[in-house]
């Protein structure tokens, strides 16, 4: 597979649907990876994979301000787009990276929404009732203006994951979208751009999410049964480390649908949680094999 040249550094809409409509000339297949940059490894594995599978690779990094609440952190998550850059250049194959402002993104009139009342309101979308329809509305856009063939999401963003398969499902875009696995830390915390708001203390209980959460698959993996004892278990224990629990649940992983008390499972399941470490909220799941 060819390698490039140079990486293409676009902010319109205009220059970024011109080069896309070249790769489409050219019968060249397009892999699209979208971020909120602030740049690492998990990312990167994304990049990678898509290098695998198509042509030209474009990388999109814009913080999406319709996913953030007013009281959310907007204003202050990282944005280190020249950092990002060299990262993306330095690691190869990527030809196009679309870093637009929000305003290049979003006309002043533009009142759009997209909603998928079941999926939105669940879990994530529980305490944060605007994130998803705001992610459902950039990735709308971006694969309008990119018209990629395949999309590559982490499966560390596994709501995130299933509703955008859902949209592009609902939405009839010729797209197939890759998962990626959780790629984490040596202690096994799920990397994020938002650990770094983790204070030492913090950031060294961390960990015990995850661990939590792979106590609750370990359980259900060996009784094939659904008990919400364990799933209380793991919150108390959470809870006794201070740790605020939003959420910690079991569900079907392909759709999300809930696991009822006694229930035996009978396809692929996923446990799936929440919570705030100091001023953090981190997210993380463990997937049945
Ligand atoms: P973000 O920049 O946080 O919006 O994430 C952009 C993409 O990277 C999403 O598809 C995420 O699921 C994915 N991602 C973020 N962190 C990780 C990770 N630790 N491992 C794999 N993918 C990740």
């Amino acid at each position: 597979m060819k390698r490039r040249s140079t990486m293409k550094l676009i902010k319109d809409k205009t220059p970024l649907k011109a080069h896309c409509a070249a790769y489409r000339e050219a019968q060249q297949a397009i892999a699209f990876v979208p971020t909120m940059g602030n740049l690492h490894n998990g990312h990167l594995r994304l990049v990678e994979a898509a290098k695998q599978k198509a042509d030209k690779v474009i990388v999109s990094i814009f913080v999406n301000p319709r996913q953030f609440a007013p009281h959310e952190d907007y204003n202050t998550y990282p944005r280190t787009l020249e950092k990002d850059y060299e990262t993306l250049s330095k690691l190869g194959g990527v030809d196009l990276v679309f870093a637009p402002s929000a305003s290049a993104m979003y006309s002043a009139d533009c009142d759009i929404s997209i909603h998928l009342p079941r999926l939105e309101t669940i879990l994530c979308g529980a305490s944060r009732p605007h994130f998803f329809s705001g992610v459902m509305v950039v990735l709308a856009k971006l694969f309008n203006l990119i018209s990629p063939q395949f999309v590559f999401m982490g499966e560390k963003d596994f709501q995130q994951l299933v509703i955008t398969r859902e949209l592009v499902k609902a939405l009839d875009f010729p797209i197939e979208i890759i998962s990626v696995p959780t790629v984490r830390e040596p202690d096994g915390l799920a990397m994020s751009s938002r650990n770094q708001y983790l204070s030492a203390k913090e950031r060294e209980l961390a960990p015990v999410l995850y661990n939590t959460l792979k106590r609750v698959a370990a359980d259900v993996a060996a009784s094939q049964v659904f008990s919400k004892k364990t799933v209380q278990q793991a919150k108390e224990a959470l809870a006794s480390l201070g740790i605020v629990v939003d959420y910690i649940e079991v569900r079907y992983a392909s759709d999300l649908r809930e696991i009822k008390e006694g229930e035996v499972v009978s396809r692929q399941w996923v446990v799936v949680g929440a919570a705030v470490i100091g001023k953090t909220r981190l997210i993380d799941n463990v997937l049945s094999g």
